[in-house]
């Protein structure tokens, strides 16, 4: 799968992937990143990627003309979808990011400052994508969790796939307490169940305090 990343700081992009599960993905060859700088794609002396906003009010706006030809550049090498970072947007979540694992790429815009002149949505028919309820500086970190996310689930780029099925939101509830050696740390002891070797026992185990941990973490919401 191939990921094109439009961006003002495609510098950020290569230390953040030049390591772990999707570095060494990149090194075998099974996916493909490349950051790809807006302002090569404006046509003044200045290089400027920003405008103020037509009504009035704070900050930038993203010019639409560098996003869109950026966009248009890169079309030939990937015809997967195009997503702009948006704190509106779609909710990322598991179930979106196993959707766009299916695509054979992604061409991912990064905002900056007050957002992205709206018609490039509507030009490039984008879907805009948010990895939560807050508000960050850019799209950069943003899209370096899409990307995370999506290409984990690429095959073979985790090497052991059971660690994918017993994620976190796969089936059923997952992320129960997870202990390795030393058995004994502290004075704090790795629960007995896991150390009896009897595999049912261990499996119930866990399905509870998997289910147990989500019922609490929904409750501290709630308390909010
Ligand atoms: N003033 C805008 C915020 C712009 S933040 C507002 O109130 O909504 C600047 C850029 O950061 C956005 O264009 C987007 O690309 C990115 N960004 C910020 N928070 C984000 C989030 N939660 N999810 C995805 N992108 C985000």
């Amino acid at each position: 799968m191939r990921f094109d990343v439009v961006t003002i700081f495609p510098a950020m992009f290569g230390p953040v992937f030049a390591q772990g599960v999707v570095g060494r993905a990149l090194e075998r060859g099974l996916i493909e990143l490349q950051a790809h700088d807006l302002r090569e794609h404006t046509h003044d002396r200045h290089r400027q990627v920003d405008d103020m906003p037509f009504g009035g009010g704070p900050g930038m706006v993203m010019k639409p003309e560098p996003v869109i030809e950026a966009v248009e550049s890169i079309r030939s090498l990937n015809r997967g979808p195009v997503i702009l970072m948006e704190p509106w947007g779609e909710p990322l979540d598991q179930e979106l990011a196993a959707g766009l694992a299916q695509q054979p790429g992604l061409v991912i815009v990064c905002g900056r400052y007050e957002g992205i002149d709206d018609r490039v949505r509507t030009a490039l028919d984008a879907r805009e994508i948010s990895i939560g309820d807050y508000v960050l500086s850019g799209g950069e970190l943003p899209a370096m969790v899409l990307i995370d996310a999506v290409a984990r689930l690429l095959p073979g780029v985790v090497g052991d796939p059971g660690s994918l099925a017993q994620d976190t939101f796969s089936s059923e509830p997952a992320g129960w307490p997870q202990f390795t050696r030393p058995a004994e740390y502290r004075g704090m002891a790795v629960p007995d169940v896991l150390l009896s070797g009897d595999h049912a026992r261990i499996r119930q185990w866990r399905r509870q305090q998997a289910a147990q941990r989500h019922v609490s973490h929904t409750k501290e919401l709630k308390k909010t």
